[in-house]
Parts: C-alpha cells; structure tokens; sequence
C-alpha cells in the first residue's frame, strides 16, 4: 500500500469497520474501471466497483466496438443487426470479470461523501462506503459546441448516430478528428452522401500532416466532400438529413460531488493526475490540514484525467494506479502511446509527427535533427495481392539511428505502428530493426522496406 492509502485504512472511517472495507472503490466499469478491478482482484484486494450505466463503458456499449462493428460490415442493414449480437456478447464478458469473488459490482450513481467514502444512489439507506482508495474512472461525454440551432432534431452525436434506424441520404459531419473521420469513411461505404465541415486546415491534428492529407485526399476520391477551413455557426446552415456533432469530448465529473473529496478540475474539465494517476488538485480537506489517516487514496484513470482518450490508455492507466497502490513498480510508457483510426484504409501512430520533430517542439527532437524514412504500400506484394495499394509510411529516426516514431495510412497500418511502438519500448535502432526478419508476404515488410 501507498503511504497515503495505508493510513486511510486506520483514520476517520469508523474503526469497527476498516477490517471489512474495501481496498478498492472504482467508479466507472469502462476499460479503466474493469481492467483495475479484474487486475486489483487477481491480486487478492477486495474491490467495490460502481456502474451507472453499462459495464464496459463507452467503449463497449457506444465507441470502439460499435463502430469497428460497423467498419466490418458490409451495409449499414447488417452493422445494425451485428451490434445488437457482439455488444451483449462481449458485455457479458465484462460481467463474468466482474463476478470475481474479490469484486462487487453495484449498479447505481456514485457520488463523494468525503474523501474516503461514496454514496451510491442505489443503496435505499444512503450510507456512504469508505474505502481505503477510491478509483475515479468516469470517462467522457461529448463536448457540444455552442452553436446556433443545436436544438434541430437532425443533430445527434457520435452514440445518436449508432442509433438511426435508417441509413441518412445526407450525412453533415461536423468536425474532422478521429471520431468524424471514421464515421464519414463507413457512412460514405454505407451510400451515405457524406460532408465533412472542418474549422482547421488539416484533417486529424494528432497525425503527421503529410499523411493525414494523402488519407483526406482518398477519402475524397471515394466521394466524401470536405469543407476545410469553415466554420460552422448556424446549423440551420446546414444541407443535410442528419448532422453529426464530432467535435470532441471531455471528461465527465458532473454529479460525482467532487468538492467533497476536496478536488478542483483543471481549466479543461479534467481531474488532475501525477504519473501514477493519483489526483494531485486537492484542497487542504483531503491532502493534509486535517489528518492525514482520514484520506482515501484517490486516482483519476481513463478520460476523465484527459490525458490520452484511448480505451488501452485507461487500460494501462488501470494497471499503473493499481500497482502504486501495492506499492509495485512497473515498466509501462505512458510516453509511447500507439493510436489508430478506423478508416477505410485505416490511419495510425505512435510518437511526434514530422512537423513536432521539425520545430523540435517534442522532448525526443534530438539536437542532430530526425531522419524520415518512407515506404509506399504499392511496393510491396502482399498489399498488392490484397488490392490495397494505398498507403504511406514514415519512420522518423534521431541520434544514433533510435526509431522516434512511425505515422501511417494504409491497410493495416496499426498492426504496423503496434510493431514500431514494440520496438521504440526496446529502444531499438534502425540497423537493428533492418536486421529483424520479416515474413513473405506481408504488408509488415513495408516497415522493413522503409529502412532498405
Ligand atoms: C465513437 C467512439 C469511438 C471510439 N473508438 C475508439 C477506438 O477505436 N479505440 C480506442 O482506443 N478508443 C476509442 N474511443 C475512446 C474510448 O471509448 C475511451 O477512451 C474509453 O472508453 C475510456 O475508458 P474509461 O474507462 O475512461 O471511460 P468509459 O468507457 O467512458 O467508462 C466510464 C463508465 O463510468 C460510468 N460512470 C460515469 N459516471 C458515473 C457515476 N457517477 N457513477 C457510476 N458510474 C459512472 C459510465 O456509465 C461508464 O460506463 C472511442 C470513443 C467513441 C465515443
């Protein structure tokens, strides 16, 4: 245990009752929530874990799954028929984690009582539950801009849109990030006529520029029109049957109480972490001006930190806040962080694009500069075999050959960038990487192609 935590346990909590609290209380059972409880419990902690809606979260029930149920089906028809079989499969392969005999799941709103204890809106007396360390695992919701006319019954957001019954003719995505980007590649699949309106020059601002155009430029010829550079203001503007809200999202603290447990958000709505996720804005009620002993430890893991918004981020996040509660180190790069998105062919990346590497605005800008090296899908066999000849790959290297990061659009360019973020974990250089054997023929040899 944490010292902060190991002390919880014997403070202002009733003493008749520490023996039999938790070790752990969780709020949220998404990809944050689960993971740190299934994690903690196989560890032998008795955990509590708290769910307001759906386990598994917003990735389960209305994200990751759902729509990369849709970008595998074949028409909108069979993706709606398609959801309603993998969602209530895979949730209930969350609730079987969940039954762990370590694990109780309640299902119900939490909310702080004081720092060490919650109150559940489903438990009819209204006692809060201490714990000696709280797991704050919320996630987020859409961030809806203050535009004109959002109250049009043609605009939905992202979980909305999962939940047409009909295919729209016209689809209006505004924004193009990662959620935009992918719902316009599988509506424009689907026979959707799709518009993407987009304030900023470039799609996808967290990709290298350079790809993130040749994949915009594809998605062109496939049909989808792009409005960069425009700004919407009134959605009455707007031509379309349905508009989609892609803007997106930020972390959901409403009605968690948390002036209770003595923390303040930061300026962007998030709860602020250190690098073992635990919450660092606490007032003097919860960090010190009374006792110490009357302290949970309290963790922020997932998007409710605002840290990355990834479901194996808050994954990751899980393990890390868990581990510093039994006081056990571990190796995770919190640095290195692969990303993807679903388009059709897919985009991903792990580390600074070339344009961070070029104005050294990133810590791994090495001082001797970057090298870029670059690879074409159309070059290699088995993309060919595959008519998937579009793609793109660039692999940057800094001092001593040390790959920095790879940023990609092609098929199955994650699988690609998922190798690159492996071997970025082993500080791997180029001549090592260009002496790796790659199988033939597979589109990983591209990866190796790029350093010939
Ligand atoms: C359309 C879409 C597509 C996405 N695709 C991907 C993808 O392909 N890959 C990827 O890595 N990420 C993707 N994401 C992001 C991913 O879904 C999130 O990063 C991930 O779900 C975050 O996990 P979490 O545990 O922090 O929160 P969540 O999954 O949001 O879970 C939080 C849980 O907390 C519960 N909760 C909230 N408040 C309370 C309360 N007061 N009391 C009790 N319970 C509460 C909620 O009901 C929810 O179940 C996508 C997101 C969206 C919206």
């Amino acid at each position: 245990m944490n010292n902060s935590s190991a002390s919880a346990a014997s403070g202002s909590v009733p003493a008749a009752s520490t023996a039999g609290i938790p070790d752990i209380l969780i709020i949220g059972a998404g990809p944050g929530g689960y993971r740190a409880a299934e994690y903690a419990a196989k560890q032998g902690l008795k955990v509590v874990i708290i769910e307001a809606g759906e386990v598994g979260g917003t990735c389960l029930n209305v994200g990751c799954i759902p729509t990369k149920t849709y970008v595998h089906s074949a028409s909108f028809a069979e993706a709606r028929e398609r959801m309603d079989t993998v969602i209530p499969q895979l949730r209930s392969g969350v609730e079987g984690i969940l039954s762990h005999p370590n694990i109780t799941l309640i299902r119900g709103k939490a909310s702080f009582a004081s720092p060490c204890s919650v109150c559940c809106d489903a438990i009819a007396t209204n006692e809060p539950i201490a714990a000696k360390n709280i797991i704050i695992a919320t996630g987020s919701e859409t961030k809806w801009l203050p535009l004109k006319g959002l109250d049009d019954s043609r605009v939905v957001d992202s979980t909305g849109l999962l939940q047409l019954d009909t295919l729209p003719k016209r689809l209006a995505i505004i924004g193009a990030g990662v959620i935009g980007m992918e719902f316009a590649s599988v509506f424009n699949r689907f026979g959707s006529e799709v518009t993407v309106i987009e304030y900023l020059k470039e799609c996808l601002p967290a990709l290298d520029s350079d790809i993130a155009k040749r994949l915009r430029k594809t998605l062109e010829k496939r049909g989808i029109t792009f409005k960069m550079k425009t700004a919407v203001e009134n959605i009455a503007d707007i031509d379309a049957d349905v508009v989609l809200m892609a803007t997106g999202r930020k972390p959901r603290t409403e009605g968690l109480n948390l002036e209770a447990a003595g923390i303040t958000l930061a300026p962007n709505g998030a709860i602020p972490v250190d690098e073992n996720f635990c919450v660092t804005s606490l007032s003097a009620a919860s960090s010190g001006s009374v006792p110490a002993a009357s302290t949970a430890g309290l963790y922020a893991i997932g998007d409710v930190n605002g840290r990355q918004m990834l479901a194996h981020a808050a994954e990751m996040q899980a393990v890390r806040a868990v581990n510093h509660i039994m006081g056990k180190k571990d190796g995770i790069r919190f640095d290195i962080m692969p990303a993807a998105i679903f388009t059709e062919p897919e985009a991903a990346c792990v580390g600074p694009t070339e344009d961070q590497l070029k104005n050294a605005t990133v810590p791994d800008a090495s001082p001797a500069g970057y090298t870029c090296h670059k690879a074409f899908w159309r070059a290699n066999g088995k993309a060919l075999a595959m008519n998937e000849t579009e793609g793109m790959l660039k692999l940057f290297s800094g001092d001593g050959g040390r790959i920095l990061g790879c940023h990609a659009y092609g098929a199955h360019s994650a699988d690609i960038v998922q190798e690159v973020s492996t071997l970025m974990c082993k500080h791997t250089t180029i001549d090592e990487l260009r002496d790796m054997v790659h199988i033939h023929p597979t589109l990983g040899e591209i990866l190796r192609g790029a350093v010939e």
